[in-house]
């Protein structure tokens, strides 16, 4: 039995999440909110169902949501897409990965993505028949910066896409304007197009800015801009994505995606062109409330002993478990639930090499202040 993608039989998010279920514990592993997102948003998908759209939309996605996520973008960043020939809505972020990296990569060929990397894009470019080079972060005081030697020595012919995740999941690191910068020269030199994860866009604290890399000079017509409802409306479970790009890149991304899933689910496009349009408030509130969560549950780790690097963005904050006498962040997250009734995510299950980070743990607070409280108070137990 040939098993092309056996070392990706299961995902460690869903492994530490049955862990916690079994264990009872509380979940900061896996990232997904514990609390709804905008009550018109919500109404406006059973409106939907009740009135009878429950058919096959168009396969792009439905005119009015295509239309809304390229007012946002032009709001948001002065980025003009046309919803007709530059828009694609697609199942979730994930399947503008996966279609994206399908429909662009030939077997052979080299993606390149930042290390720690989000495990879709591994699996993405292991079921294109590509093989992945990875440019690392690295720690720097209290956060990390892109190994910008590494990228100049990664991106090379043999290159056919790079990956750019920021926000970045599992770290929370924003990248800055000279690392954006420095990807869309090796980009423009080497004529590689990039695709750009950008689920967290609007997760971003302490007053920072989101830069789409699509924004900076010579990046326009060579980069794919992916994002979801998922994180910026709290609907993890809905599974509304969509990618923007030059036509001919969307078109590519369109073939493949015919064939995973043909369309996405109906009902929730229009509640979410609805919330793309009238829910920035929201999701203002939404950032403020992360951000204090953040700072929660910072604190919190600080207090049990955690050598905790600051998060920029995202839903997450990574910690390093060596003080408190772990050297071994995967063993440490097995026992965790157990031994104290917490979850949490090891950043090496994101990377190839895993030495500069066996002892780091990646830790949610995208959850009920009364719930980081209680995390925090278990935690205090590794003391
Ligand atoms: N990219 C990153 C960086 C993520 O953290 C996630 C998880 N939300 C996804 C993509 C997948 O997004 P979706 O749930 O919309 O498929
Ligand atoms: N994106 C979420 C995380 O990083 C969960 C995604 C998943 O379960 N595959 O935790």
């Amino acid at each position: 039995l040939v098993t092309r993608l056996k070392p990706f039989t299961s995902t460690i998010f869903a492994e530490m999440s049955q862990l916690a279920t079994e264990q009872g514990a509380i979940n900061l592993g896996q990232g997904f909110p514990d609390t709804d997102g905008p009550e018109a948003m919500l109404a406006a998908a059973q409106k939907a169902i009740a009135s009878g759209d429950n058919q096959y939309p168009p396969g792009p996605g439905i005119p009015e949501l295509r239309a809304a996520v390229a007012r946002q973008q032009a709001r948001d960043y002065h980025l003009d897409y046309d919803p007709q020939t530059e828009v694609l809505i697609t199942v979730g972020a994930t399947e503008a990965i996966s279609a994206a990296v399908v429909g662009l990569v030939e077997p052979g060929r080299e993606v390149v993505m930042i290390e720690p990397f989000y495990d879709a894009y591994a699996a993405a470019v292991a079921i294109a028949g590509g093989v992945r080079r990875t440019v690392p972060l690295r720690r720097e005081g209290d956060g990390f910066v892109l190994d910008r030697d590494a990228l100049q020595q990664a991106v090379t012919d043999h290159t056919a896409l790079i990956i750019v995740n920021t926000p970045h999941n599992p770290t929370g690191t924003v990248l800055t304007d000279n690392d954006l910068s420095a990807i869309a020269r090796v980009c423009v030199d080497h004529d590689v197009p990039a695709l750009t994860d950008e689920v967290y866009e609007h997760l971003v604290f302490d007053d920072r800015v989101q830069r789409p890399l699509a924004s900076l000079p010579g990046m326009r017509e060579r980069t794919l801009r992916i994002s979801s409802a998922a994180k910026t409306f709290n609907v993890t479970g809905w599974k509304v994505g969509w990618i923007s790009g030059p036509p001919q890149l969307v078109a590519a991304v369109r073939a493949a995606k015919q064939y995973l899933t043909y369309v996405g689910s109906g009902p929730f496009q229009p509640a979410v062109a609805l919330a793309l349009d009238t829910e920035d408030a929201w999701v203002h509130r939404s950032r403020a409330d992360l951000q204090r969560k953040r700072d929660l549950l910072t604190t919190a780790l600080r207090e049990v002993g955690f050598d905790v690097i600051s998060s920029e963005g995202t839903y997450f904050v990574c910690a390093d478990a060596r003080p408190l006498g772990y050297e071994d962040g995967t063993a440490f997250c097995l026992d965790l639930p157990r031994t104290v009734g917490v979850a949490a995510v090891p950043v090496s299950a994101f990377v190839d090499d895993s030495a500069p980070w066996k002892s780091m743990v990646r830790f949610a607070f995208a959850k009920r202040d009364d719930v980081i409280a209680e995390a925090a108070e278990r935690l205090l137990h590794l003391r």
